[in-house]
């Protein structure tokens, strides 16, 4: 089974604990540097980009997360997560740092300060036939995305239509929309065969059959 670390930093922290935990993963808090070498995989809540920045700095997490990054540890990112794992902001406050991975540009508060907050109901192939309830709260969009992210969802009504709220690259995954406050966990459980398959991988082409 999985463990699946949160970043606790700064944020909706405890309903990413309980959508994973309800997905079939161990799951723990990550606040210090040890941690992140402890987890499989990480999930960066929504909250606050820059709050959760510089904390993230302030804690000494950066260099870590930025390692397992790179290593390929798979992390999910949801709303000031998914910010956390833009290689680019497009309206960054200054000295504004993120941790990387995904080659996209995000731009913050997106969907303007007339529309906080707004649901929506996207169609996302790789979760099955219904669609999900998106909850976008002060999100930010995917300005634009590099040739090996692949898009899982765009905005499908209004101004801002066709506009990317979800995405993948490799192991990492993004949201705009804050799955882990609907109950409807199919994000999570994405989230989770994703690092159950790339556990299994990596121990399969490392040690070979595994130990009992
Ligand atoms: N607007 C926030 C930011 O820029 C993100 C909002 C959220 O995570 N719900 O960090």
């Amino acid at each position: 089974i999985p463990l699946i670390g949160v970043l606790a930093v700064q944020g909706d922290v405890r309903e990413h604990v309980v959508a994973l935990a309800t997905s079939g993963a161990r799951t723990m808090t990550v606040r210090r540097p040890e941690e992140v070498a402890q987890v499989d995989a990480l999930v960066i809540p929504g909250g606050e980009s820059t709050t959760m920045d510089k904390l993230v700095r302030a804690f000494d997490l950066q260099a870590p997360l930025r390692e397992r990054i790179a290593a390929g540890m798979p992390v999910y990112g949801s709303c000031a997560g998914m910010i956390m794992l833009a290689d680019r902001i497009a309206d960054a406050r200054p000295d504004q740092q993120t941790l990387g991975g995904l080659d996209i540009t995000v731009r913050r508060n997106a969907f303007g300060r007339q529309v906080d907050s707004f649901e929506e109901d996207l169609h996302i192939r790789e979760l099955g036939g219904e669609p999900v309830r998106a909850v976008f709260i002060r999100a930010p969009w995917v300005e634009d995305a590099g040739e090996s992210v692949k898009v899982l969802a765009r905005v499908e009504h209004g101004p801002a239509a066709g506009r990317i709220v979800a995405a993948r690259q490799g192991d990492l995954l993004v949201t705009s929309f804050h799955p882990e406050v609907t109950g409807d966990h199919r994000v999570h459980q994405f989230f989770v065969d994703i690092v159950r398959q790339h556990t299994a991988t990596a121990h399969g082409a490392t040690t070979g059959p595994a130990a009992p």
